[in-house]
């Protein structure tokens, strides 16, 4: 498989934003061929002015859900008990 020379930049979400080889002009082997410059978040590249991010804040958001539904669930059982 061809490798490309540049670093490829991902979202928070893990999707490919673009490759810097294609900024500089040249042409990208394709996003899912192996980049030697390796990966990169887009926040560390562009900080924190990536729109595709900043629309998409969805990761936090899930965990937060998950957190509280389980210190429920753990809760439950004290409240119901003798006492
Ligand atoms: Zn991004
Ligand atoms: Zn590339």
């Amino acid at each position: 498989m061809r490798s490309c020379p540049g670093q490829l930049v991902v979202h928070r979400d893990g999707t490919v934003a673009y490759c810097t080889e294609e900024i500089a002009g040249r042409r990208c082997a394709g996003e899912d061929h192996p980049h030697r410059g390796g990966f990169f978040a887009c926040r560390v590249v562009d900080g924190d002015n990536c729109s595709y991010c900043a629309a998409a804040p969805v990761d936090l958001e899930v965990l937060t859900t998950e957190a509280v539904t389980v210190v429920t669930s753990t809760l439950a059982p004290v409240t119901t008990a003798p006492g």
